[in-house]
């Protein structure tokens, strides 16, 4: 297949772009002329969330920390609140931590080098080129999951696209179309390159009469566009039962309930919830997980009452089957033994605090029940 003619590909995007971009709060200005900081955000919020979600995690987050110099100066735990319900909560403590190194090392500029940005928590290939190239106009390029349908598909690649030879093959083709650009259009081509992914060049059903690529696009003209790109079969992901537990200071409802914050680091690090753990073979049944769980988590001793409600939520690499149960504290004083922080809080205070999705759908019950 002859190679793609990258220059008319990046000047067919750049137009289509400049007329068919959805409005988007991030979108104030045009791409080479938004500051850093905003183009920094958007573009981490966008990483692992639809851009409709985003929009107003945008406008709230920019409303609360409008500079870098404000966003360093946070407390985490709101940061932590802000974000809470996006997922992947990593992204904010990152944010967060490359803020202050912002600041502390880089007089609060967002870097315009590479090196530089690669170097701040959280900022990888993918970040490091949108804000290279939207907020500062340099031909670097990007790849995230749209963009790597659409290059799959134009160059109607044979290979799963997971694989390692094939990922560096595609930010080869993304560098030299970006390079292929106008000078100074580097920010639209590549901003123009995710918004088709995203708005037209769709997993399923791809809108090729309306892409101002079909003419030079291999898979369309093959008429295999919705069977690219190709991935690896995947592995099953596990399954793990949970028991969690509301546990009350004496009668439910009618006292304070034990709120836990998770370690700083790894899965939700930082955020707090009704404590609890996997289920082991060894536990006799539910109730006895959450006694043993708590017992190591926390060093008290609980009675297990009635059921609360069952939540099933999938992560990117398992899943869970969350039961949830009131519990009544028995005896011992807790420690944080596996946690960082631990109070004891009145149920209207909870809402205050930054909460994993599974945990604002364990709150929801709660109120239900009690109002119910
Ligand atoms: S022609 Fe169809 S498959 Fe090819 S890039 Fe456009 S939308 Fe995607």
């Amino acid at each position: 297949m002859a190679a793609p003619d990258f220059a008319r590909l990046a000047e067919q995007l750049i137009d289509w772009h400049a007329h068919q971009q959805r409005l988007l709060p991030w979108r104030a200005a045009p791409a080479g002329q938004r500051p850093p900081y905003s183009v920094w955000i958007s573009e981490v919020m966008l990483q692992q969330t639809r851009a409709e979600t985003a929009a107003g995690y945008f406008e709230r987050w920019m409303e609360r920390f409008p500079t870098v110099q404000a966003l360093a100066a946070a407390d985490l735990q709101d940061v932590l609140k802000l974000w809470e319900g996006l997922g992947y909560y990593a992204r904010a403590r990152n944010l967060h931590r490359a803020a202050r190194q912002i600041v502390e090392n880089h007089g609060g500029e967002v870097p315009a080098e590479r090196a530089a940005l690669r170097a701040l928590p959280g900022v990888g290939a993918y970040t490091a080129g949108a804000i290279l190239s939207i907020a500062f106009n340099q031909p670097e390029p990007i790849l995230d999951g749209n963009v790597q349908r659409v290059l799959a598909r134009l160059c109607d690649l044979e290979q799963p696209i997971d694989e390692p030879a094939v990922q560096q093959h595609l930010w080869q083709l993304a560098r030299m179309l970006v390079e292929a650009a106008p000078p100074a259009a580097a920010g639209d081509c590549n901003e123009g390159l995710m918004e088709l992914g995203a708005t037209v060049c769709t997993p399923q059903k791809p809108r090729c009469l309306l892409c101002p690529l079909a003419d030079s696009c291999a898979a369309a003209l093959a008429g295999r566009q919705t069977e690219r790109p190709l991935r690896s079969p995947r592995k099953s992901s596990p399954h793990y039962d949970v028991a969690a537990g509301v546990i009350w200071a004496g009668a439910p409802f009618q006292s304070q309930l034990l709120l836990a914050q998770r370690p700083a680091e790894g899965l939700l690090g930082g955020l707090w919830e009704f404590p609890g753990g996997k289920l082991e073979k060894d536990d006799a049944d539910l109730a006895a997980c959450l006694r043993r769980e708590i017992d190591e988590e926390l060093g008290i001793a609980i009675e297990v009452l009635g059921w609360l409600t069952t939540i099933r939520h999938a992560y990117t690499h398992f899943r869970i089957t969350l039961h949830t149960f009131h519990a009544r504290h028995v005896s011992g004083q807790p420690q944080a033994i596996g946690c960082q922080r631990w109070l004891w809080l009145g149920i209207e205070e909870v809402a205050r605090y930054p909460l994993p999705v599974t945990d604002q759908k364990i709150l929801a019950a709660l109120h239900a029940q009690k109002n119910g």
